[in-house]
């Protein structure tokens, strides 16, 4: 109980303070300052990470050292009306039912939380061998601290990652991703006199994450319009422009295009029963689509039909979705893909993101090469970037041991053991710095990455009493 509070006053202490992804620096002089007050070896590096050290108890010098990490920055998300500005205002909440509630923006436990978990050891005086806690930098935007971290920044071999959001769930593996950008080049054409110009979109999709939520059925805007315009194709369609989707990890709930055609109400007619046909396939997972065809005005020329039929056979083509099923842990999806986003660039260019993930390396290399494939085939310019390793589970590790046993000492029942389909800094580190023995968990929190983010405080304390149970007890026959 008292250590939960901690914590929490700890978190509290924290949403006061500015530290959205690239923007660090008051986050990182506050834990500079919180190590030095309490004459704590500190060191930080070069790409904003830090490294706060607390020396063995009395008696447990011993034993081998232990790495606790999590990330400094948050996602800055806020509602429509929100006047929040994260580079100066606290993080407004509440508490209610249990709960620790962002009102207008998110809430930054993900992963404020872990780093106060790890202030609150830091402080305390826990039986414990000696613990180094790493603070990273930039992680919800491509994990550059993680990245940057140069080999020797920490020097423990078995480390705990705080940055996962399920209470009662071991998490002992991640995927990789890389992102598959396509560019379509094209000359313009101008638009048929006899054609009429309309505006057609898919919108409102449940979208979501596109590692946790590829499994759940949901509709893909980008792909679902692109198939219909593929088939418009053979009916003569000229493509004015399409736009659709957003992030790379975020599977698109929207898309429209503006296209000129021979027959406006066939075309109509036909996308009437397409969406009919769609909206039937999606009752169920995604109910609320909604389709619209209007007649609209170009002042802008058309693609050139050549790229037009190529670019939107390549559309149709490409993968989305589950693409293998891990026969190792039930439930959890191995490969994937996401046909994430088509936009005008200017200047006669298409471009496309998908974005790749695998917990198996050749897996994603080869989905990779399957999109990029697809697309080259379709006469656009391919490249592979943002890519990062995954964390492949090993069922027999140490560490998982501690964690089970103890779990089932403190509460009676079994924790899952799992593996995510999304990434974690410790893929990186695995790779980076080899033979670490790892594992992530931390409390509940619901709505992450997104306004009225929340943290189950009963889940903190069963949170805080197995992080310390695990803490004060594991790695001792070392
Ligand atoms: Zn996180």
């Amino acid at each position: 109980m008292e250590y939960t509070d901690r914590i929490l006053e700890y978190f509290k202490e924290i949403t006061g303070i500015p530290r959205e992804s690239g923007n660090e620096e008051r986050m990182r002089e506050y834990l500079i300052r919180f190590a030095h007050t309490r004459g704590l070896e500190c060191r930080t590096d070069s790409v904003g990470n830090v490294c706060i050290v607390k020396e063995a108890a009395p008696g447990k010098e011993n034993v081998s050292t232990l790495v606790l990490q999590g990330h400094q920055d948050m996602v800055c998300e806020k509602t429509a009306g929100s006047t929040h500005n994260f580079l100066t205002d606290p993080i407004d909440y509440v508490i209610e039912d249990g709960w620790m509630i962002a009102r207008e923006t998110t809430l930054g436990a993900d992963d404020g939380i872990g780093v106060a978990a790890m202030l609150m050891i830091l402080g305390s005086e826990l039986p414990t061998g000696k613990i180094e806690c790493v603070f990273t930098t930039s992680e919800e935007t491509g994990m550059d601290g993680a990245f940057g971290m140069q080999k020797g920044f920490f020097t423990g071999k078995t480390l705990i990652n705080l940055d996962s959001e399920d209470e009662g769930q071991l998490f002992i593996g991640c995927a990789g991703g890389v992102d598959t950008t396509a560019t379509f080049a094209f000359n313009n054409e101008a638009l048929n006199d006899d054609f009429k110009v309309l505006k057609v979109s898919i919108t409102n999709g449940l979208g979501g994450h596109s590692g946790d939520e590829i499994n759940k059925g949901r509709m893909n805007a980008v792909k679902a319009l692109s198939t219909f315009l593929a088939s418009e194709d053979g009916h003569g369609l000229q493509l004015v422009s399409i736009d659709g989707g957003n992030k790379p990890n975020a599977i698109p709930r929207e898309c429209s295009a503006v296209i000129a055609v021979p027959d406006a109400d066939a075309t109509s007619s036909r996308f009437a029963e397409f969406s009919k046909a769609l909206a039937n396939e999606y009752a169920d997972t995604d109910p609320d689509v909604e389709f619209g065809i209007l007649p609209a005005y170009s002042e802008s020329p058309a693609v050139c039909a050549q790229v037009t039929s190529a670019f939107l056979k390549a559309m149709a083509a490409c993968p989305h979705g589950v693409i293998a099923m891990s026969r190792d842990i039930e439930g959890l999806v191995e490969t994937s893909t996401n046909l994430a986003s088509v936009k005008m660039a200017g200047d006669g260019k298409i471009v496309v993101v998908t974005s790749q993930r695998s917990s198996v390396t050749t897996s994603r290399e080869e989905i990779a090469k399957a999109v990029a494939d697809c697309f080259r085939t379709g006469g656009a310019v391919v490249e592979h970037h943002s890519e990062y390793p995954g964390w492949k589970p090993n069922p027999d590790s140490p560490i998982l041991r501690a964690c089970v046993s103890s779990y089932r000492k403190l509460f009676g029942r079994e924790p899952q053991v799992k593996a995510i389909h999304a990434g974690l800094e410790c893929g990186l580190f695995e790779e980076k710095f080899g033979g670490l023995d790892m594992i992530s968990f931390g409390p509940t929190l619901r709505g992450v990455h997104a306004p009225g983010e929340r943290l189950d405080l009963a889940s903190l304390e069963r949170f805080t009493a197995h992080l310390i149970d695990v803490i004060t007890n594991c790695n001792q026959t070392v």
